[in-house]
């Protein structure tokens, strides 16, 4: 391919090669093919970036600015996506494999958080702390400075917008790492903000590998705040690579979600849910629904309805906007295929699936639900990132919150019941960074999403976000008071 052809990235508001001209290949997981080619930012690239970033930091380029500006600004990248929205989200159905209509929403959801942030930017205020007669004393919200973001590749564009929009509106300034396997989507995240106008070395959007780019990211002295979003064995790395510098960190990791579902539960709504929670994108999302907690007494007609759902879902690419699309990759495949081998040899009755669809060129895999799985075994402890549902029964409401508490990680949970009151004692019970009631992700930008236990902390969306992006600063101010004695100096409170 020509060089004209490589995709740029995005440093100190210009375009640039990278510098070892080294490239990566992104291929359309439907089919394989390469539809992209980038220049892989590796850590020469990183340098240049971190500086840009930390100049603008360092000269309070974002700062100084008025708040309603910086909000401003995220308002007009907004835009600038808004008006590409239909090429943007193809390019993301076409990286990421995903359904179109999903890719649509993507790009609904990045523009929503930019403009959420950019509404807020002039709304984060400090307070005046009453210290007595000599003494005045506020505080100020500061950013970092450098906020180095790490994306995952299973939802690209919302997630960049998302961690971008918050480090922007409170005066961090941006290095982003995209996702080798969905590099396109920060690249259009980059085009926005140079529409935007955002000022040179505010936003800077690096397309590499982890290992590379994103260590040496994550390694940089000036780097002073990490947003990481992807798996726990990635998480701990980074943190035990923030830890030698101190570095905060905002960690949003995977899951185990589950889904309660008392006998009273209305099944079509749970089906729904399980449609929609467990096999959307492929099952890969972080905080879908992946394993099903039944009550004894539903349990067989309840698999039988999941599995007539099952039957019902078209396979195919996400550009058809078919149910069931591809994983990302070869090796995700090969993943999930060992994590349904392993589930089999561990005793699980598997209800339907269980296998790729190798007959397609893509990497495919069947929609998949096992039956019977058992506490102790991978599938109900560790994350598939797959189209697989585990299915578990339960005899009481204290063994079903025991279950479905029963993981290390603890992202998003759920309860299906007409019954208000156990509903509402479940969802105090289930330890997770977010409760569903009667549906799943029902949850938006304005609400706060993050996990408890391994899944991480830190939370994005939502107000609470911003407190993970600035750290609060004391000013204390000794005051002198006139000489005593004279009556003028004698404090009164007005008539
Ligand atoms: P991953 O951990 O393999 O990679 C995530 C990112 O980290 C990628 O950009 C990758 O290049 C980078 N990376 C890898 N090694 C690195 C290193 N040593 N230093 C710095 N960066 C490094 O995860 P993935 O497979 O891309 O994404 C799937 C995971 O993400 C799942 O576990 C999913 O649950 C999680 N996820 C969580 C959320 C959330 O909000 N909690 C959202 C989406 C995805």
């Amino acid at each position: 391919m020509a060089n004209t052809d490589v995709t740029k990235n995005y440093i100190d508001g210009k375009w640039r090669d990278s510098l070892a001209g080294t490239r990566i290949e992104v291929d359309d997981p439907s089919d394989g093919e390469t539809i992209a080619v980038v220049a892989e930012a590796g850590p020469e690239d990183v340098e240049i970036a971190v500086a840009a970033a930390h100049r603008v930091f360092r000269d309070r380029v974002l700062i100084d600015m008025h708040p309603y500006d910086r909000g401003r600004m995220l308002c007009r990248v907004a835009d600038a996506l808004e008006a590409r929205s239909d090429e943007i989200a193809t390019i993301n159905c076409a990286e990421t494999g995903k359904a179109l209509d999903l890719a649509h929403d993507e790009v609904r959801t990045a523009i929503r958080y930019l403009r959420y942030y950019g509404g807020l930017a002039d709304k984060l205020e400090g307070r005046s702390i009453p210290r007595g007669a000599n003494l005045v004393d506020y505080t100020v919200r500061s950013p970092f400075g450098v906020s180095a973001q790490i994306v995952p590749w299973n939802g690209p564009l919302e997630l960049t917008a998302r961690s971008l929009a918050c480090a922007i509106a409170t005066g961090n300034s941006v290095v982003v790492k995209s996702p080798e396997l969905a590099p396109l989507s920060g690249v259009e995240i980059a085009r926005a903000c140079e529409t935007a106008g955002l000022p040179a070395g505010a936003v800077n959007v690096l397309s590499g590998r982890g290992q590379t780019a994103g260590q040496a990211l994550i390694n940089h002295p000036d780097v002073r705040h990490i947003v990481f979003t992807g798996s726990m064995a990635t998480g701990r790395t980074v943190l035990k690579t923030a830890s030698d510098r101190i570095v905060p960190c905002i960690m949003e990791l995977g899951g185990k979600s589950a889904a309660v579902v008392y006998s009273d539960a209305d099944v079509d709504g749970v089906v729904e849910a399980v449609r929609i929670g467990t096999f959307l994108n492929a099952g890969q999302n972080c905080n879908n629904l992946t394993r099903l907690l039944v009550e004894r007494s539903v349990a067989d007609e309840l698999v039988e309805r999941v599995k007539v759902c099952v039957q019902g879902l078209s396979v195919g690419p996400g550009r058809e906007n078919c149910d069931i699309t591809p994983l990302i990759s070869q090796k995700q495949r090969q993943g999930v295929e060992r994590a349904c081998q392993t589930a089999l040899s561990q005793g699980a009755r598997l209800v339907i699936g269980g296998t790729a669809l190798s007959e397609r060129s893509g990497y495919f895999m069947a929609a998949t639900v096992f039956a019977d799985v058992g506490q102790e075994s991978n599938l109900f402890q560790r994350e598939v990132f797959g189209p697989v549902l585990a299915v578990t029964e339960f005899d009481d409401p204290a063994m079903a919150v025991d279950l479905a508490n029963g993981t290390d990680q603890g992202l998003a949970a759920g309860v299906f019941t007409r019954d208000i009151d156990r509903a509402l004692w479940t969802a105090d019970l289930l330890w997770a960074g977010q409760v569903y009631v009667n549906g799943w992700y029902v949850g938006g930008v304005e609400t706060p999403f993050g996990g408890v236990k391994q899944s991480g902390y830190g939370r994005e969306k939502g107000r609470e976000a911003l407190d993970g992006y600035v750290q609060t600063r004391n000013v204390g101010i000794r005051i002198s008071q006139p000489s005593s004695g004279s009556s003028s100096s004698r404090r009164r409170c007005a008539k």
